[in-house]
């Protein structure tokens, strides 16, 4: 139970940061995510206005395992722990090895690591407006694995 909980959470936040991504940071919150589009980023370790999203993320994940360890209840701390590690994984997959924000792991041989860099990729530089609308992480369209 408390696995498939903090399974479920971890992906359900595919389905945040997706949704958050194309009607929230590409909608009204685009002042705020607009420098990681614009700048040249890749390879620089500077902070971003875009990494206050961050910030959003991980209050709810606080929240909750405080909550949850305060009460001992497990179920709070699975859900916690669960949107905790997608921040972790987006992070460690987008800012580290995508963004190169860290300088490490350039040439990742992993296949769906490697798909994952291409869908990214087509959101940042998009080919036609199909690659623009590739708002997800984790989950993307299949073409990106050719
Ligand atoms: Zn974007
Ligand atoms: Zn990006």
């Amino acid at each position: 139970m408390i696995i498939l909980l903090i399974l479920l959470s971890f992906f359900f936040m595919e389905f945040v940061a997706w949704s958050n991504h194309k009607y929230v940071m590409h909608g009204f919150l685009w002042s705020l995510h607009k420098d990681h589009h614009m700048t040249d980023i890749a390879g620089k370790a500077v902070l971003q206005k875009n990494d206050f999203f961050f910030l959003i993320y991980a209050i709810p994940a606080i929240i909750l395992i405080i909550t949850g360890l305060s009460y001992n209840n497990s179920y709070l701390l699975a859900i916690g722990g669960g949107i905790t590690l997608y921040g972790f994984t987006y992070f460690i997959i987008h800012d580290v090895v995508f963004h190169q924000r860290l300088q490490i792991f350039k040439n990742p041989a992993n296949r769906y690591i490697k798909a994952i860099i291409r869908a990214h990729g087509a959101h940042h530089k998009p080919k036609n407006s199909s690659d623009f609308k590739n708002f997800g992480l984790l989950i993307f369209p299949r073409r990106f694995f050719n």
